[in-house]
């Protein structure tokens, strides 16, 4: 009986709204909320709070309340229903008194599964509304933000106050409250407040295993953002900055460099806001630069980064703001630039408080930023244990994780910055020697120092690196620095005992980084997937919606993967509900089959295993587990380029898993990659002396072989080597 409900309830979600699984702990919630149970759910931003109460709604008698503080938030929630076929309205102030007149009517009539409206509307006491939604006999309230109901939480809004009518009024409806961000304070307010009766509390792990945390140091963080925008040229994303002022600046220089780009923040008109806010969830306007008063609104599901230009001031509105990418369950980059300057400056603002308890509060969540931001270890473990979480030590995506230390041999690096130091006559800073060492065309290099023997031979090695490497040199006390505002370089005993007698040069050192891997390897047929989007934006436009209500980009990825042909296999594909398939399905169809034709490429769904793994908890991402799940879509026929679509990885990450298996002899490597291919990774590895780096590697190896190759070869040289006497 239980399992048959069970049952019922994915095939609901599976009709309305066309995915595969339950989240988190969303089927418990439903369950709860369709027993008439209240509930505080929370849950991180993009884990999937709306299906708590929509599922209910639709399954339930008559008609759901949800109250959501703001209103761009309720169209956005409003649209994506709508494009679902499910009958949702709201009310607020937006609306015009026919329109507002004309969604009372629709409810009376008894058309409607779910009513928006925001809190304002809810009065105090017993009056017109109150016997309004009496006669409507709602089926539930959802409140959400619920967090906005106390003065604990980081955005208190007076109005909340008022839904306590709710439970008075209706003892016998169900409430569900949902938040993304609530300490334990916080919690109890809102249970409290809202006057929920044994309120069920269901939290869920913070973990957002496709956002990946990148922190460093604010130098150059123009030139690190346009870089970051030239890797992704056709992602969308937010650029947070801290004034107003910042993020005008930063959106006019993004649009001199040629990017499509807008600011935004609380001083603009609000028609202006409007229009800048719908024109990036349609994909007009690819980048914001924005103040926190952007995002609060913003449903988009496809994020692809989220950039801190300055320094947030404490870590529960940067995980927030981070939060805000990668609802779609993809890859995502949030990127952090800090600096001591912003973090006094900050430091500041908090110290002029006058209410002494809440500045010590706040001075020291600003602490904990400043820690976060300097902390040598893995990132996402960090933010985890801020929210009362375990985590692993490593997650093998934040930047520090991605770059683990290595001990390498530099005497010739060092050899040649400190002759460039010495030829130069010691009287330039490190930028300046770099830009020697690199061959700069640029104008500020001395014509003189152009013709010097020293000139480009560093050419080689990125600017990034030269500038770690200048770091652990000075460190090292290889060589010293003036302390006076030019930071001239000077060679001291130690730089000559290098540059004369040859003196080795060992350093531990972080592995080279790049700020962001970037090439997206998920192998979907690129071509395809544009055409698919501007398929999406005709039928968005069309119905004056943002393209991610029609589907998910992530739905986009799954079609330009397995290339389904016919309505059956459509249904298979995560984001196409009973709906969205009769609606929509034709239109992504004949793209797909004209592709296919074209191309002679035939549906891959045979590979497509049913259970996503994205929607699955995080704790099952454990490393072993991780690898585990790979492998064990390998052996069922599906391809790495599919398990890293599946699995929204890259594939050298998944090739990195497989290699596990391969070098425990446990897979046969000419599964994983043709004779041909691997002859040639290993004939380079057997020649190269132990330890070569692996980015040397893949340069002597070329595009043809990625990182993920050379891993499985690898791999299995260790595998045949170990056998050997
Ligand atoms: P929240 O309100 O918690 O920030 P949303 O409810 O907006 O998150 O959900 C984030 C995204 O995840 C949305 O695009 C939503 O449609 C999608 N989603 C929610 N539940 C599931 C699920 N069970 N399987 C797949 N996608 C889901
Ligand atoms: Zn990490």
């Amino acid at each position: 009986m239980i399992r048959e409900k069970k049952q019922a309830l994915k095939e609901a979600l599976q009709h309305y709204f066309g995915y595969e699984d339950f989240r988190h702990s969303q089927q418990e919630i439903i369950e709860q909320v369709m027993a008439k149970h209240d509930v505080l759910a929370i849950m991180p931003t993009g884990g999937g709070k709306s299906i708590c109460y929509q599922l209910p709604a639709l399954l339930m008698d008559g008609m759901a309340v949800v109250v959501s503080p703001l209103i761009a938030l309720m169209k956005d929630q409003v649209d994506a229903l709508q494009a679902n076929g499910i009958a949702a309205a709201y009310l607020n102030s937006s609306l015009s008194e026919a329109e507002q007149v004309s969604v009372i009517n629709k409810a009376k009539s008894g058309s409607l599964k779910l009513l928006y409206i925001a809190p304002e509307r809810i009065p105090n006491n017993n009056n017109s509304f109150i016997q309004f939604l009496k006669a409507l006999k709602p089926s539930l309230f959802a409140v959400d933000e619920a967090h906005c109901i106390s003065s604990w939480g980081h955005d208190f809004r007076p109005e909340y106050l008022k839904l306590s009518v709710l439970k008075k009024e209706f003892p016998e409806v169900p409430v569900i409250a949902l938040t993304a961000s609530a300490d334990g304070i916080t919690q109890r307010d809102i249970v409290e407040k809202l006057a929920l009766q044994h309120a069920r509390v269901y939290l869920s792990s913070f973990n957002r295993p496709n956002i990946y945390y990148f922190v460093e140091p604010k130098k150059n963080a123009l030139d690190r953002i346009a870089d970051y925008l030239n890797q992704h040229p056709d992602s969308s994303g937010i650029i947070y900055a801290l004034s107003r002022g910042s993020t005008e600046k930063i959106a006019q220089w993004l649009k001199i460099s040629g990017y499509v780009a807008a600011h935004y923040h609380a001083g603009m008109e609000s028609y202006e806001r409007n229009r800048v806010q719908e024109s990036f969830r349609r994909d007009e306007i690819k980048i914001i630069v924005a103040t926190i008063a952007f995002g609060m609104g913003i449903d988009k599901s496809n994020v692809r980064f989220v950039i801190h230009y300055d320094v947030p001031k404490n870590i529960e509105g940067y995980y927030q703001e981070t939060g805000r990418a990668g609802r779609d369950g993809l890859r995502s980059d949030a990127v952090l630039f800090y600096s001591d300057f912003d973090l006094n400056k900050l430091k500041k603002f908090t110290a002029i408080d006058n209410n002494k308890e809440q500045s010590q509060i706040s001075l020291k969540k600003l602490q904990q930023m400043k820690d976060f931001c300097e902390h040598e270890g893995c990132r996402r473990k960090y933010l985890l244990e801020y929210f009362g979480e375990k985590a692993g030590d490593y997650c093998g995506s934040c930047d520090y994780c991605l770059s683990s230390l290595e001990e390498r041999d530099v005497t010739t690096e060092a050899q040649k910055l400190l002759s460039a130091v010495a030829r130069t006559g010691e009287r330039f800073g490190g930028n300046y020697i770099i830009d020697l060492l690199r061959g700069s065309k640029s104008v500020k290099l001395r014509p003189e120092h152009k013709e010097l023997r020293v000139y480009g031979i560093g050419s080689n090695i990125a600017k990034t690196e030269w500038e770690s490497l200048l770091k652990a040199f000075l460190q090292q006390g290889l060589l010293d620095k003036s302390l006076d505002d030019y930071s001239v370089l000077k060679l001291n005993r130690r730089s000559h005992e290098i540059l004369k007698s040859g003196m080795r040069v060992n350093l531990i050192l972080k592995k080279e980084q790049t700020l962001l891997p970037g090439e997206e390897t998920i192998s979907f047929d690129e071509a395809l997937l544009n055409q698919l989007k501007r398929g999406r934006k005709t039928v968005a436009d069309e119905e004056g919606i943002p393209p991610y209500a029609v589907v998910a980009d992530s739905t986009l990825v799954e079609l330009a993967t397995y290339l389904p042909q016919e309505i059956n296999e459509l249904r298979q594909i995560s984001g196409f509900g009973a709906f969205k398939v009769s609606k929509y399905g034709e239109v992504f169809l004949d793209i797909i089959i004209a592709y296919c034709r074209e191309n002679h490429l035939k549906s891959r769904m045979p590979s497509k295993r049913i259970t996503p793994e994205l929607s699955k908890g995080p704790q099952e991402m454990l490393i072993t587990e991780t690898r585990k799940t790979s492998m064990e879509m390998f052996q069922q026929g599906m391809t790495v380029a599919a398990i890293a679509a599946r699995r929204a990885m890259t594939e050298s990450t998944v090739q990195g898993h497989l290699a596990v298996f391969v070098s425990k002899g446990l897979l046969d490597i000419h599964e994983v990659i043709p004779e041909q291919k691997l002859q040639i990774i290993t004939d380079l590895l057997r020649q190269s002396p132990p330890l070569t780096l692996l980015s040397k590697l893949k340069e002597k190896l070329g595009d043809r072989i990625s990182y993920g190759d050379i891993k499985l070869a690898t791999a299995y040289l260790e595998f045949i080597d170990k056998d050997k006497p």
